[in-house]
């Protein structure tokens, strides 16, 4: 910014024109008496609108022109006026120039007009100059040399190209920082930019010079208040966007809503280009300005005390561009002399405010960017949440579904396997396992990958001893794994110990490559995921076991009387259904008592065990069977009738005879009867079927015992 303003500085100053070059002009009406013709700044007022051409006589005293000295030229800025020639009497005439139809021999960006006089000239001379000018404003023609006016119209050139390539290159800058941030703002200070420039362009008189736009004179002096009026709205609306007044302060919004419109209905008005009102838009333009200017203030005022950013410098620019304007105003009306500065102050004020815009509006990207990247951050951080909610549900979900159909033994495995399935999506790791001992009695290492599971194995093994203080620890902890015999880390390591009841632990062993190491949440998401797991375990033997309870003979480990009620009935509606037969068998231990007098209640249990497991190894999976009470025990054996069931009854009773027992030393022969009944048509209920097997039971003890009967049809 500061390198900007020096440059206009520079410029400005390079234009301003060097009075020692200067020869002085007096300016008369036509056909007055030659007066004074001294020195001194004359202007010539045009008084606009659609009068006739002004006339005025130039009078001055040329001094010779030596041979390295350049021409005399009449110069003066460019003020928009239809057209300007010089003539003297009848043998001169200079090339008519006019603000909308620039000359062929001007440059691309003229910054007054210049009438080369001829060479010959010297002394006294009286030139007259015919004006004709659709707008107000006064015109002050200088004598200077040719060389000194080429000076002016560079510098004054190279000012008017800064103003153009800043505010083009801020357009740009909009356009991009648009495209970035798809912010609405920035489309607008784009469309301001443009505006601007279109504007001073067209104030300078230089879009004419641009082929195709020369269209744009049409509206001559109309045409540039028009795009005065509408350049004032737009600076309005855009400081209202700026400095957030739609939200900060709606009715004054309002109010300025209601004043651009006016301006734009100025513009409109402009371009209607109605005669009578020519002499006054001039004036009512500037005033919109100043107003503008005032209104402008006053906003960034505001803004700067609710800390707007740039709202102070903007103020201050805004107010100096405010003053320019009018001075312009009366530089236009002869009231202040027409200086470079007045010209172009202004503009540079405008250019300089747009820049500090555009800080401002960057400044804002930063705190747009900011806001985004801290509301990616709680987006990320809420899935993240909810991914880590969902995944500890569903493992939840998973574990209780499943875990309670399992055979107890199984429990824990299959536990331990749904945690590492459902932690490693969430935890990413090269390899994870989990090592326990003495959980429910049992030592399990589940590894994932499956592959990595040797190695794990031997690193266990390794490593028992740390790894258990390590669990016994009770926070996780994560610790650089270094390669076989190198110093180099290859990868971490994270221990998460599992809160298991001494003396049994255990701990889940996490994995990943690379000396990055896992987070906080990574650890307390996988020790609160083992937690649930384990007390999901817990819950889930507790739940076997109390089921098992009350459907086992704890003694002996068979089904209970109660069980084998339920079994025998389903069997039975079964055999009816599929028109299939079933057997029941009643196997009574032989003077069981006498056992029990002689060795005691401690070897009968010992003998009900053993003789249970027997029966049981000797029978086909599909049947039942189970300890109906006392020393008695039952076999349901469904498909099976008469001579298959006896068959079977046979060997169970000579599988208790072969028994080898040993009690104390003492060896012990035990034998069994057996009654067995077959289901007969008409029997849905297991009941007669029983009571025909405990009869067949009391003829074969009544047999002598250790032998099998079989219920006939019908007892006698
Ligand atoms: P029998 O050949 O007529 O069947 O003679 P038994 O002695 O086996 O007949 P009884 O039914 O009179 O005796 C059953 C005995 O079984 C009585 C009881 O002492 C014993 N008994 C029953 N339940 C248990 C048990 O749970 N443990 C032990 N040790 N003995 C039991
Ligand atoms: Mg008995
Ligand atoms: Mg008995």
């Amino acid at each position: 910014m500061a390198l900007l303003l020096c440059l206009f500085a520079a410029a400005v100053a390079g234009a301003v024109p060097r009075m020692e070059s200067e020869v002085g002009v007096s300016i008369q009406p036509v056909g007055a008496a030659s007066a004074s013709g001294g020195a001194g700044l004359g202007q010539v007022q045009v008084p606009g609108g659609r009068t006739p051409a002004t006339s005025v006589l130039l009078e001055f005293t040329l001094p010779a022109t030596g041979e390295d000295e350049s021409r005399w030229v009449i110069w003066m800025p460019r003020d928009p006026v239809d057209s300007i020639v010089l003539t003297r009497g009848e043998d001169w005439r200079s090339q008519p120039l006019g603000f909308y139809r620039p000359g062929t021999t001007e440059g691309l960006l003229p910054g007054g007009y210049l009438f080369p006089l001829p060479s010959a000239w010297e002394g006294a001379i009286q030139v007259e100059m015919h004006i004709e000018s659709g707008v107000r404003g006064s015109m002050s023609p200088r004598l200077i040399r040719e060389s000194e006016a080429m000076r002016i119209e560079q510098y004054g050139a190279a000012t008017a190209a800064m103003v153009y390539a800043s505010l083009f290159t801020l357009a740009l800058l909009a356009l991009a920082l648009f495209s970035a941030a798809r912010d609405r703002m920035f489309l607008a200070f784009f469309a301001f930019s443009l505006l601007a420039l279109l504007t001073l362009a067209t104030i300078n008189g230089h879009l004419y010079q641009l082929p195709g736009l020369g269209r744009f004179a049409l509206w001559g002096g109309m045409g540039l208040l028009a795009l005065a009026f509408l350049f004032g709205a737009a600076w309005l609306q855009m400081l209202m966007l700026y400095v957030g007044l739609a939200a900060s302060l709606p009715p004054a919004k309002r109010a300025i809503d209601g004043y651009c419109i006016a301006m734009v209905v100025g513009a409109a008005v402009c371009l209607l280009d109605i005669a009578a009102l020519g002499p006054w838009m001039q004036p009512f333009a500037t005033a919109a300005w100043v107003v503008a200017a005032l209104l402008g203030v006053v906003m960034l005022v505001d803004a700067g005390r609710r800390r707007v950013p740039m709202a102070w410098p903007l103020a201050v620019l805004c107010l100096l561009t405010g003053i320019g304007g009018l001075l312009m105003e009366l530089a236009a009306r002869g009231q202040v002399a027409d200086l470079v500065l007045i010209r172009y102050g202004y503009q540079i004020g405008i250019v300089v405010s747009a820049a500090i815009l555009a800080v401002g509006l960057i400044g804002r990207i930063s705190e747009y960017r900011y806001q985004r990247d801290r509301e990616l951050l709680a987006r990320t951080d809420t899935e993240r949440r909810m991914q880590r909610e969902a995944s500890r549900s569903n493992l939840n979900a998973e574990l209780q579904t499943q875990l309670r159909s399992l055979p107890v033994e199984d429990v824990e495995w299959s536990a331990f396997r749904l945690l590492l399935d459902h932690l490693m999506p969430i935890v990413p790791t090269e390899s994870a396992s989990i090592v326990v001992r003495g959980y429910h009695g049992q030592d399990l290492l589940v590894v994932e990958p499956v592959s990595a599971r040797q190695v794990t194995e031997l690193q266990v093994e390794r490593r028992m001893l740390t790894l258990k203080r390590q669990c016994a620890n009770g926070i996780p902890l994560q610790q650089p794994v270094t390669s076989e015999g190198s110093q180099s880390v290859v990868g971490t390591e994270a221990i998460v110990p599992l809160q298991i009841r001494l003396p049994a632990w255990g701990g889940l062993v996490l994995r990943r490559a690379g000396a990055d190491g896992f987070t906080t949440e990574e650890l307390s998401l996988a020790s609160e995921l083992a937690k649930l797991t384990l007390l999901q375990v817990d819950q889930a033997v507790a739940a076997i076991n109390l089921r098992r309870s009350a459907e086992v003979d704890a003694l002996t480990g068979s089904f209970n009387r109660r069980t084998i009620d339920q079994w025998l009935s389903r069997a039975f509606a079964e055999a009816e259904r599929d028109l299939q037969p079933v057997s029941v068998l009643f196997i009574d231990l032989d003077h069981f008592k006498s056992v029990n007098d002689r060795f005691g209640h401690a070897c009968g249990d010992f003998c009900l065990r053993n003789v249970a497991s027997t029966l049981r190894a000797a029978l086909p999976e599909g049947d039942l069977f189970g300890r109906y009470g006392g020393e008695e025990f039952i076999a349901v054996l469904p498909g099976r009738a008469g001579a298959a069931a006896r068959m079977l009854a046979e060997q169970l009773r000579t599988a208790v005879e072969n028994m080898q027992l040993d009690w104390s030393g003492q060896a012990l022969q035990l034998t069994v009867s057996v009654g067995v009944a077959t289901r007969r048509d008409g029997e849905s209920t297991p009941a007669a079927t029983l009571e025909r097997a405990d009869k067949a039971l009391y003829a074969a003890k009544r047999n002598g015992r250790n032998c099998v009967q079989v219920a006939p049809a019908v007892f006698s």
